[in-house]
């Protein structure tokens, strides 16, 4: 649970006495929300906070979003949309993936909007929504070529028209989701357009449609519809094959230096020696791991900022703690702060670089920031709310 707001703490105090934290730009956000939605257009912007909201905290970040304006949310189990609930979300919330007919209940007193994919969760919503005096809106998920999650046009048509018959059931979206839509040849997601158009197209009396993530929503206007389902856009990331509008990185991984030490030449730094010393060295000692989604993949191949210049990281990234050259930074010392992910001075690390050099993709990396690590969330430099290390 959040804290309660804490204000006008400048960020430096709030994090003296930690060894790493995320900090959430709320402001940097906002403005994300308000780029896209102009150059979305007028469809509805579905802000995609599954997985704690890409790393970033859902129980702040969603309804930082309510109030930015996004129109709808999306997750993909049930659970997170109770949780959404839980944190005060008040706008529709759409579940896009499996749920069983065991979960109506609680899915119709939440007020989720649930995937159909089977007669029996229709079924079991429509009597849990007649039971509660209410109506459950669901969406129909088409499988237009990618063979996840969904159902196969026909089938699909003949479930969108049986929930049609049942009491308290409402077929409110049609959807589908492309399998190629962050590659650089998303071509097939024209025969996959063409596929939903024809399900659809069975399916007047169904008034809302989406098909498009942060990729095909940007990349194709054709495909937004009634509303585009946006993760990493929010995030101020883009995928490689997508041209964008200027985002601002909401995200901040920083880590205070916690030994500085010398390293001789022919020396070896962390398990198994992967790293030797070819000059004299200072090894930065940073308390962040791979159990905190700080890659194990980034041994011998990641950078960190400190003092505003990159340092490469040595050896093996630990569960909890890995190396970085801070030779060429004048008076490093223990206390000073690393930044694994974000600004400093006037360099940056994405999440698409750092993914990159991970082996892996932002969403992967983002996804997997752990919740060891305190969120702090900020605006104009004022920390507003803390979410401390939680498992
Ligand atoms: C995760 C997800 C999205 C969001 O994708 P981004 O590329 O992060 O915008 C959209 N739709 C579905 C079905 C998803 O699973």
């Amino acid at each position: 649970m959040a804290h309660p707001p804490i204000t006008r703490n400048a960020l430096a105090e709030v994090t003296a006495a930690l060894n790493a934290w995320l900090e959430i730009d709320l402001d940097a956000l906002a403005a994300n929300v308000r780029t896209l939605k102009s150059l979305l257009g007028p469809v509805e912007l579905i802000a995609v906070v599954k997985a704690n909201a890409y790393g970033a905290g859902a129980s702040v970040v969603a309804p930082a979003l309510e109030a930015a304006g996004v129109d709808r949310f999306a997750v993909v189990w049930p659970h997170e949309g109770y949780l959404l609930r839980q944190a005060g979300v008040t706008r529709p919330i759409l579940v896009l993936g499996h749920a069983f007919p065991a979960d109506a209940t609680q899915a119709v007193r939440a007020r989720l909007t649930l995937t159909c994919h089977s007669r029996e969760l229709a079924a079991a919503l429509s009597a849990a929504a007649v039971d509660a005096g209410t109506t459950a809106d669901v969406h129909i998920k088409f499988d237009t070529g990618l063979h996840r999650f969904g159902v196969e046009l026909e089938d699909g048509i003949a479930l969108a028209e049986y929930c049609r018959t049942l009491p308290g059931l409402r077929v409110e979206g049609l959807t589908t989701h492309m399998a190629n839509a962050d590659e650089a040849d998303d071509s097939f997601s024209e025969e996959q357009h063409r596929r939903f158009a024809q399900a659809a197209e069975a399916l007047p009396w169904v008034p809302y449609r989406h098909t498009a993530n942060t990729a095909t929503a940007l990349r194709r206007e054709a495909f937004r519809y009634s509303g585009v389902r946006i993760g990493l856009a929010l995030h101020g990331e883009l995928p490689a094959n997508t041209p964008g509008p200027a985002l601002r990185q909401v995200l901040a991984l920083r880590a205070r230096l916690a030994r500085v030490s010398d390293v001789a030449p022919g020396e070896g730094v962390s398990y198994g020696l992967t790293w030797r010393a070819a000059r004299p060295t200072r090894a930065g000692l940073i308390p962040v791991g791979y159990a905190d989604g700080w890659r194990r993949s980034l041994s011998n191949a990641g950078e960190v900022l400190v003092g505003g210049r990159r340092c490469p990281v040595i050896g093996r990234v630990c569960m909890d703690q890995f190396l970085a050259d801070v030779t060429d930074v004048p008076g490093a010392k223990e206390g000073d702060v690393a930044t694994l992910l974000g600004a400093d001075g006037s360099d940056r690390l994405t999440a698409t670089e750092v993914a990159r050099l991970a082996g892996t993709i932002a969403w992967d990396l983002l996804a997997g920031l752990s919740g060891r690590l305190p969120r702090i969330y900020h605006r104009s430099g004022s920390v507003v709310t803390i979410v401390p290390p939680a498992w």
